[in-house]
């Protein structure tokens, strides 16, 4: 499934709406990451078998190009990167298919969902290359410390994996209209607070996301 949203709790593939009026456009493009979150749906075994947004294969470009040829860009609410793995290990492919969105709708709302670790995947900086084609970038916060945010995303990065999220997230405000950090609100209110400070800091939105079995 490439082109997916939430509908009645569940992924379905947009070709099965009724009307694809103001929906959000979810675009699948990787199992991978750098990331084994303890909450995350890829850790168990079952969940890899059935899940409908499991990809045997990664689509190409051009499959994800043909893919939104089949709708009327003006009918979406907003695109959004963002599938069963992280988005931005394919940061190249990501941009190149955003490109090619704006190309035919300049104001359509494109959103990416990310661990913020793309600066280490790439051994780069990638937030330059956002600019013109993402609108949004909502990076995983997780926890208020690089200790926690380790137990929880149990990075390949190690320890590092916090501050280079952060520096991301900072980087990306150059280039990047809205940069929102987001955290769950099972961590509760105390390490609430102390996200809350992090992002006054940096100068972006932190969003509490309703935890979700
Ligand atoms: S960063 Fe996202 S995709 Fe990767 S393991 Fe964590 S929750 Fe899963």
């Amino acid at each position: 499934m490439i082109l997916y949203t939430l509908h009645e709790k569940s992924y379905i593939d947009i070709g099965q709406l009724d009307s694809l009026e103001d929906v959000h456009v979810y675009v699948n493009l990787t199992n991978r990451c750098p990331c084994a979150c303890t909450f995350c749906l890829r850790q168990t075994k079952e969940m890899l078998e059935s899940n409908t947004l499991w990809l045997d294969k990664e689509p190409t470009v051009d499959e994800v190009i043909k893919e939104f040829q089949k709708y009327d860009l003006d009918d979406f609410a907003e695109v959004v990167f963002c599938g069963f793995g992280e988005p931005l290990q394919r940061v190249d492919d990501v941009i190149q298919i955003a490109g090619i969105l704006k190309l035919y709708r300049q104001d359509l709302p494109i959103r990416v969902n990310t661990n913020g670790l793309a600066n280490l995947i790439h051994q780069r900086d990638v937030a330059p290359d956002m600019k013109g084609r993402i609108d949004t970038i909502s990076i995983s916060l997780n926890a208020p410390d690089a200790k926690e945010y380790l137990a929880l995303t149990r990075s390949r990065f190690g320890i590092e994996s916090f501050d280079a999220m952060l520096a991301f997230a900072r980087a990306c405000l150059s280039y990047v209209p809205h940069v929102v950090l987001t955290v769950v609100d099972i961590i509760g209110e105390e390490k609430i607070k102390k996200c809350q400070s992090i992002c006054d800091e940096l100068g972006v939105t932190l969003r509490v996301r309703p935890f979700e079995e």
